[in-house]
């Protein structure tokens, strides 16, 4: 049953096949504020130029800059002061040669006016009292039209598009779409992915576990990344190795747009596995050329996509990052479904003989060698085995071994898949 490497998938040729499965979920509207982090389903649309109108970028005084010509502190020019207007408010008058109008920033700018001179370059900074409608202004230093000046439509047209379908939003984004007065905007839906554990030996987590049995941390962690990437996490609880079991709490899980199960497709349990599917639905089990993970079951039960992680539980978190998180990204409309990877420099010693692609957990650091620069190391995070969890809690990354590397020395520039960033 077990295939040579040569007969295995690829991670590219599973991650492949699994996509092409995979529905972009529909478009619902949602408030505002819960579109953070998830993909625009519609162009934003402008309503209004933006500015909205010619305003002042500094508290100052709106002029005429032919006026100004020639003006320094030596020789100031005087400028007769006609109004003040902050932003809010509307200038009541026209900028006619020889007068200004005292102006807060954001203000509209009056008409006659072509330029803004900011205070810190008149006589209030020495009075320290601005000058009264009806008093005058010195003027220290000439300026040039446009000076100062917000331009209406500077940084959007009413009509166009400004944010298009596909965008995921950041904070940014709502403040745009805040700016355009949308209150709600239309997002792809969040998948709600059901997880099942399978297994005798399961126990959950409040219970101290039995002779031969463990707690099953799996369901916990998955549901973690789920969350953690924007699907909906429905627990299914935990199935025994029974066909009957497994079925049962299988077919609960009809609303799901996504299923995952932990554990049950190393060999010895395929069996149980295939069989339910083979009565509900229809299922491939890979051998894929990764460790840690080599099994990996996908398919659709009663119409939903089902992906079936090894149950070793580094084997399963790190299988999800590889098919599941790219999958729920795919269903909420996302297009870079690459989680991000860089070099570093290998600290430690690697022995991936076997022909498959090693995912070693790493902690990536900064190299101190280099500290004002974007280097970083990567060192083993611990033991290497597929059920030591504490070191996927200790790493930050994911080296990456290729599958045709059979050793790393020390020193060497190794891929690194970034699970977080180090704190910089
Ligand atoms: P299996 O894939 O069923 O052969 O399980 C492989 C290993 O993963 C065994 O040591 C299981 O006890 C362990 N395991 C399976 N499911 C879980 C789970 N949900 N939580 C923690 N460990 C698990
Ligand atoms: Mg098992």
């Amino acid at each position: 049953m077990t295939d040579g490497p040569a007969q295995m998938l690829t991670v590219e040729q599973a991650l492949e096949r699994v996509l092409q499965a995979i529905p972009v979920l529909e478009a619902e509207s949602v408030p505002l504020a819960g579109t953070l982090g998830r993909v625009l389903a519609e162009d934003i649309m402008a309503d209004i130029d933006m500015p909205p109108f010619d305003n002042t970028s500094m508290d100052g005084y709106a002029v005429r800059a032919a006026d100004t010509q020639g003006a320094s502190p030596e020789r100031p020019v005087v400028l007769r002061v006609l109004e003040y207007v902050s932003a809010g408010r509307m200038p009541q008058h026209r900028v006619e040669p020889g007068t200004a109008i005292r102006i807060m920033t954001g203000a509209p700018l009056p008409e006659g006016a072509d330029a803004v001179v900011q205070f810190e370059l008149t006589d209030e900074m020495q009075t320290r009292r601005p000058a009264q409608a009806g008093g005058t202004v010195r003027i220290y230093a000439a300026v040039q039209p446009g000076h100062n000046l917000r331009r209406r439509g500077e940084d959007v047209r009413a009509g166009t598009s400004v944010l298009p379908k596909g965008t995921v939003v950041r904070p940014p984004e709502i403040g745009v779409m805040a700016m355009l007065g949308y209150t709600h905007a239309l997002v792809y839906r969040r998948p709600k992915v059901a997880i099942l554990s399978t297994g005798d030996e399961l126990v959950e987590i409040d219970q101290q576990p039995g002779p031969g049995q463990v707690r099953d941390s799996n369901r916990h962690a998955l549901a973690a990344q789920v969350a953690r990437y924007g699907g909906i996490p429905v627990s299914l609880g935990i199935a025994r190795d029974s066909v009957e079991d497994l079925r049962s709490k299988l077919q609960a899980a009809t609303a799901a747009d996504l299923l995952v199960t932990s554990a049950g497709v190393s060999v010895g349990d395929l069996d149980i596995v295939r069989e339910v599917l083979q009565m509900d639905g229809e299922m491939t089990f890979w051998q894929v050329r990764m460790r840690p993970g080599k099994p990996l079951a996908f398919g659709h039960l009663n119409g939903v996509p089902l992906l079936g992680l090894p149950g070793n539980p580094v084997s399963s978190l790190v299988s999800f990052e590889q098919f599941v998180r790219p999958a729920i990204l795919k269903m909420q409309g996302h297009t870079r479904l690459r989680k991000p990877e860089i070099w570093a420099t290998c600290l430690d010693y690697i022995d991936n003989r076997g022909g498959r692609r090693s995912y070693m957990r790493a902690i990536v650091e900064r190299d101190p060698a280099f500290p004002s620069e974007n280097q970083y190391t990567a060192r083993l995070a611990g033991a290497q085995g597929s059920n030591i969890l504490t070191a996927l809690a200790r790493a930050n990354g994911l080296i990456i071994v290729p599958e045709t590397q059979e050793f790393v020395e020390p020193g060497e520039q190794v891929r690194v898949q970034m699970l977080d960033w180090p704190e910089v």
